[in-house]
């Protein structure tokens, strides 16, 4: 049997996305959600939401969210750019801007979907090491490349840089296009968005996934020139016009809207991340210090994969990573108090803390 259409696939490694368990009981803390519901005010556009208007075909610009965002950031709308998370954004960005010839550059450690679009799209890439507490060093990122991707606080370390050190990248790197990945970036870090009217080559990306409580809801944006942000557009309509539904349309708009809403979750998390750490320390973990919504732990004696189990079998979801210098780590989203207190707990019960 003649199988000629096989040489004509496109083959590729997914991505593998943390669990979704089906249980509701679970203590959810692997997959970087926000433990509390978005703003009050998107019940309020769910209910206003007329389904006669679903015949019609949704804003395929994407006005209203774009700008929300662009009077929130103090951008013009045109500098902005919205898609179906920042998988979405990020992913049509490496085919707008990595079309070069050059491998581009992105840490051996960092979000695992990075090296994943680089196959998929046939980019090219060489992943310099993080040092051995888990830091970027920039001077890696010196050396001609066809773009630079930087996740910044970077994942699944919670390290963050500050802003000096993300300029001295995009300086460094004029003749390429730098994408920092914020997706963490409201619970502490310090944002390159003020960098961009000065580097025409820096694209920032976020998401409403992690700080403003809408994974579910796919938003995600990217910030830049407006010659960038045209480029991703041309790129996004030429594979599809219609990529926002109606209602994540509508409600994006109140995420953002919602100042003091946004302000009050994503502190309460740095708090409960603070107490988590401290927690954490007593029991003889080491950590450090975290600008995300999430720890990156090991335990001085036991396993992390051992902990991992344990936890599981007991309705205690944390993200475990299989992979050379992951495997003795846990990274551990932060989620309600109450979660946490529940954690820390369990970790006592099966004998963390006394060593
Ligand atoms: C969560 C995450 C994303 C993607 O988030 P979306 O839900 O697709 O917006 C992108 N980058 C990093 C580093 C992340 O952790």
């Amino acid at each position: 049997m003649s199988r000629g259409w096989e040489k004509n696939i496109r083959r590729v490694t997914p991505y593998v996305a943390g669990e979704q368990p089906k249980r509701k009981d679970i203590i959810k803390l692997n997959t970087n959600e926000n433990p509390y519901p978005p703003a009050p005010g998107v019940q309020k556009r769910l209910d206003a939401l007329e389904p006669e208007n679903f015949r019609k075909y949704p804003d395929m610009d994407i006005t209203d969210i774009t700008n929300a965002l662009a009077e929130n950031y103090k951008l013009e709308p045109e500098q902005i750019f919205v898609g179906i998370g920042s998988d979405d954004v990020l992913s049509i960005a490496f085919l707008t801007f990595f079309a070069g010839e050059k491998p581009i550059l992105f840490p051996d450690i960092t979000y695992s979907f990075y090296d994943v679009w680089a196959d998929v799209y046939r980019i090219p890439f060489e992943q310099p090491k993080l040092d051995e507490n888990y830091r970027i060093i920039k001077e890696d990122y010196y050396k001609e490349n066809g773009g630079v991707v930087i996740a910044n606080p970077n994942a699944p370390t919670s390290i963050g840089e500050p802003l000096s050190f993300i300029e001295d990248i995009v300086k460094h790197n004029q003749d390429s296009i730098v994408i920092i990945d914020e997706a963490y970036i409201d619970f502490g870090g310090e944002s390159a968005i003020s960098l961009i009217e000065k580097y025409e080559n820096l694209l920032v990306v976020q998401t409403f996934s992690k700080s403003r409580s809408m994974a579910g809801m796919r938003i995600g944006f990217a910030m830049g020139n407006k010659e960038l942000i045209q480029a991703m557009k041309d790129v996004k309509f030429s594979i599809n016009s219609y990529t926002m539904n109606m209602p994540a349309l509508s409600i994006g708009v109140e995420a953002v809207n919602d100042v003091a809403y946004f302000e009050e979750t994503r502190k309460k998390i740095m708090k409960t991340r603070e107490w988590t750490r401290n927690e954490l320390l007593k029991l003889g973990f080491d950590c450090p210090r975290s600008q995300a919504n999430f720890l990156f732990a090991t335990h001085q004696s036991i396993p992390a994969k051992e902990i991992f189990e344990k936890l599981r079998e007991n309705g205690i979801y944390v993200r475990y990573f299989n992979k050379p210098r992951l495997d003795n780590r846990l990274r551990i989203t932060i989620g309600t108090d109450e979660e946490m207190k529940k954690f820390v707990e369990f970790l006592k019960g099966i004998g963390c803390g006394s060593i």
